[in-house]
């Protein structure tokens, strides 16, 4: 019982994202606003190490609009992030079916500091992040 304990917390990984990108991630919520920001997650498995705005997103107050078909074919894709100017990080109905698919999403929200987020995986459930 205790081994099997023991491998369960060994296979149990958890996500990374490099501070930078959250930082990025903080300057642009701030440039959007009051509008919502949206963007690509890219990097590989449990590791988050850029992102990639879609140039032809279109910031709405209420929502952010991405066209996937505009990402670069070569860009590994791995989740989303966008922004809540309301100051609320959960997600809404749009949001949970716009995660599906995604490995890993992240919810940026007013008031804007490196703490101001939360993460979802695919089935919109909150997971923990590491900032590296
Ligand atoms: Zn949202």
């Amino acid at each position: 019982m205790i081994d099997f304990l023991k491998k369960k917390k060994v296979l149990k990984k958890t996500w990374t994202i490099k501070k930078r990108v959250l930082e990025s991630i903080m300057e642009f919520s701030k440039h959007y606003y009051p509008r919502e920001f949206a963007a690509f997650l890219a990097g590989a498995s449990f590791v988050i190490d850029d992102i990639y705005i879609i140039p032809a997103t279109k910031n709405y107050s209420r929502a952010a609009f991405i066209k996937p078909n505009l990402a670069p074919m070569t860009l590994k894709v791995i989740g989303s992030v966008h922004s809540h100017p309301s100051g609320n990080g959960s997600p809404s109905y749009a949001d949970v079916s716009f995660f599906r698919g995604k490995q890993i999403n992240i919810i940026f929200y007013y008031p804007y500091d490196l703490s101001c987020y939360k993460v979802y995986n695919k089935k919109g459930e909150a997971i923990t992040i590491d900032v590296v």
